[in-house]
């Protein structure tokens, strides 16, 4: 297409469609907090969306040209009302086009932040522990392959300068951490303890910071005692 210039050339790329029977693209998918990251395409599959830490529960809206395309959330979970869980949940909307041929899947990762404060769980269980720091793990991943899990900043301070699996020695290739959602999921579930439920974030923070200072002064004491 020529301006009126005579130089200035721009192309134009115009979407067509032809819906067919054996179409199985969304043309909207919205979530009732946050935005979608990237803003949505039909032909972009893969989404993030931040929540704020009291979201428990959010609402999609997911449409396609044609409603006789069947769209379902995997694990039969409701779409107006689907469960957020602290760290991240993975909604899986599946779409099956109108003669049942093609399927297209289209995933949200929604972002819940955690409190920040150390979790505690009432009951220590290994499969919340993470291999690297002992802690209960906090955004948990994989190493492709691997049986351990931990926590992703824990795995990535650790690979940071030699791609090498921690416990295997095996170098990591492209695409060697995958998020443990099942994981995250059933912490959210867990009988945890913050230093503080019913506090607000600075009461938990002035609770975090006294414990630090008696750390702070137990080893100071420790070192007195080993000078002498
Ligand atoms: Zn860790």
């Amino acid at each position: 297409m020529s301006a009126e210039d005579g130089k200035t050339t721009k192309r134009y790329t115009i979407e067509a469609r032809r819906l067919s029977a054996d179409d199985a693209t969304l043309s909207s998918l919205t979530t009732s907090v946050g935005t979608l990251s990237p803003s949505f395409s039909a032909f972009e599959y893969s989404y993030e969306c931040y929540a704020g830490c009291s979201v428990d529960n959010v609402s999609l809206a997911a449409k396609s040209e044609d409603a006789a395309m069947k769209i379902s959330l995997a694990g039969g979970k409701p779409m107006d009302k689907f469960p957020l869980s602290p760290g991240k949940t993975l909604a899986e909307i599946n779409v099956l086009s109108v003669n049942g041929k093609s399927t297209t899947k289209y995933i949200i990762v929604f972002i819940k932040p955690r409190l920040p404060v150390t979790l505690k769980l009432k009951k220590k269980e290994e499969k919340f522990e993470c291999a690297i720091c002992c802690g209960v793990l906090d955004k948990p991943v994989k190493i492709k392959g691997g049986s351990y899990h931990y926590c992703q900043h824990c795995v990535e301070e650790v690979t940071r300068t030699n791609k090498m699996d921690p416990f295997t020695g095996n170098s990591l290739e492209e695409g060697w951490m995958e998020q443990a959602y099942t994981v995250d999921e059933e912490l959210g579930k867990a009988d945890a303890i913050y230093p503080s439920p019913s506090g607000s974030i600075e009461a938990i923070m002035n609770i975090i910071g006294t414990k630090i200072k008696e750390e702070r002064e137990k080893s100071t004491k420790e070192e007195v005692i080993l000078l002498q």
